[in-house]
């Protein structure tokens, strides 16, 4: 296949880049860098099969040749990054969708959008399954993000329904890993670098919301195959083990062993942050035979490393 992945130099886009790479696939990746690093492909670019074009696909896509799927990643993903990037985070969801799927369309080419837990913002159904329909405040802050990914899986099903484009959705829950950007200010990279530096972990709010978090490796698998499946209605790709984040904050004050505790930052909390966060995977096993493989702590154990390289190389620790 020659695949079109958009994002590609962010977290998970480069993940993605290189798992199609190693299947013998050809991949095409476009970013912007609005929130990615050219770094997290450098390895990538001069390597057979990989192409990269720096382009901003809210804007028309131009690609010659010919395509057989495309996966369509760009997006803002961190709250703190769709704060700062409210328009772009709209955007992206809903011109950059349009955009990569009527690309598709005319390349005959399978479509996948990457959607998110946050479709169902704050749940008042738990675990949550494909088939309950949220709870998004449209107007409060984290609206843009919820609200465009809701309007990128309504334009997906469109894109099926009256042009009949193979479309695949998944809702992707919190997922860490390697290449994270230090500062985007989510949970798994704001604890560890405040463990390494031996700083207290912030905890917003109580600390007694909860999130389930799946090593980016899984989810690889689970994208790779939905793809190659036949499921055209959304399927959630996640690791449905729950912590507080105060749990989550003892393991990897444990893990770095890292003495300074916790401390507690109520007003940091960004409103209608959601309370609890859980899949409910049944549908990822049943139609994709698809489980996560990696515990949290077998996850860690790859991620926390590569944060303090991260820190060493910038001098913050030795
Ligand atoms: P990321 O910020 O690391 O990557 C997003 C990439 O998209 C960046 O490289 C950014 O520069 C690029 N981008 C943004 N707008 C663009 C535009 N207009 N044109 C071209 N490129 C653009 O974030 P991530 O964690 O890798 O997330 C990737 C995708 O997965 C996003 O769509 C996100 O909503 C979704 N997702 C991620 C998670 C998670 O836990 N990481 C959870 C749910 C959904
Ligand atoms: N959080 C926290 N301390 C931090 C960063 C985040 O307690 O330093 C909390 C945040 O309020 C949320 C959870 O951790 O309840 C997960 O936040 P994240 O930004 O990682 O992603 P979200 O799941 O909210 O999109």
């Amino acid at each position: 296949m020659r695949v079109l992945i958009t994002g590609a130099a962010g977290f998970l886009g480069s993940h993605l880049c290189e798992r199609f790479l190693s299947e013998g696939h050809s991949v095409v990746g476009m970013d912007n860098f609005i929130t990615g690093n050219p770094e997290n492909i450098a390895h990538l670019v001069g390597r057979e099969g990989f192409q990269f074009i720096r382009h901003d696909v809210t804007n028309y896509i131009f690609l010659p040749g010919p395509l057989d799927a495309v996966l369509h990643f760009a997006s803002p993903a961190s709250p703190i990054d769709y704060l700062e990037l409210p328009i772009q985070t709209l955007k992206v969801g809903a011109l950059g969708t349009h955009n990569a799927l009527g690309l598709a369309k005319a390349k005959g080419a399978r479509f996948l959008i990457a959607s998110t837990s946050e479709v169902y913002g704050d749940p008042q159904v738990h675990p949550q399954p494909e088939t309950y329909w949220g709870h998004v405040n449209p107007i409060g802050p984290r609206g843009v993000y919820d609200e465009a990914k809701r309007f990128a899986e309504a334009m997906t099903m469109a894109y099926h329904t009256y042009h009949g484009v193979q479309t695949r959705i998944v809702r992707i829950f919190n997922t860490y890993g390697p290449r994270m950007r230090l500062a985007d200010g989510r949970v798994v990279p704001n604890f560890i670098q405040q463990a390494l530096r031996g700083e207290a972990l912030t905890l917003y709010g109580d600390g007694l919301q909860t999130r389930s978090f799946q090593f980016v490796g899984d989810l690889v698998e689970g994208v790779y195959r939905l793809l190659l499946s036949d499921e055209v209605e959304p399927v959630n790709i996640g690791n449905p083990h729950e912590f507080t984040m105060r749990e989550f904050a003892e393991i990897v004050n444990a893990m770095t062993g890292n003495p300074a505790g916790t401390v507690i930052k109520p007003e940091l909390r960004i409103k209608d942050d959601p309370q609890n966060r859980q899949p409910d995977i049944s549908k990822a096993k049943r139609v994709l035979n698809w489980e996560p493989q990696v515990t949290l702590q077998a996850g860690l154990e790859q991620t926390i490393p590569w944060f303090a390289e991260q820190l060493r190389q910038r001098g913050e620790i030795k």
